[in-house]
């Protein structure tokens, strides 16, 4: 079977890659970015987690990117992901949002802090 295609992440433009992760139960798969650890939601179903990260479209409004770090100032925020929950994180100073959200609602709660 040909491996699919990924796109782009859609926050970083970083590459994609399957991820099977073991967490839970059952055996989840979901697409993330190898540069920032964005991630789809978990699926089952590979082709179903390769489609959702595929049509990602790519966000204009500047809540979907991440603000620096206002702590710090460092514009290495990034997703620490758990398999279809993330915080964000300071890449220098650590500083990061409390809980693990969706990817959307976690960047939203980054940026409330910026
Ligand atoms: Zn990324
Ligand atoms: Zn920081």
């Amino acid at each position: 079977m040909s491996k699919p295609k990924l796109k782009p992440c859609p926050f970083c433009g970083g590459q994609a890659e399957i991820w099977h992760c073991n967490r839970l139960i059952y055996k989840m798969v979901v697409v993330r970015c190898t540069h920032c650890n964005a991630q789809t939601f978990a699926s089952y179903d590979e082709a179903k987690a390769v489609r959702m990260w595929n049509t990602r479209s790519r966000r204009r409004d500047k809540d979907a990117l991440f603000q620096p770090c206002p702590f710090c100032g460092s514009d290495r925020a990034s997703f620490d992901g758990r398999c279809g929950l993330y915080r964000v994180k300071c890449g220098n100073c650590h500083a990061g949002t409390g809980q693990s959200l969706p990817p959307d609602d976690a960047i939203s709660e980054w940026n409330r802090r910026a």
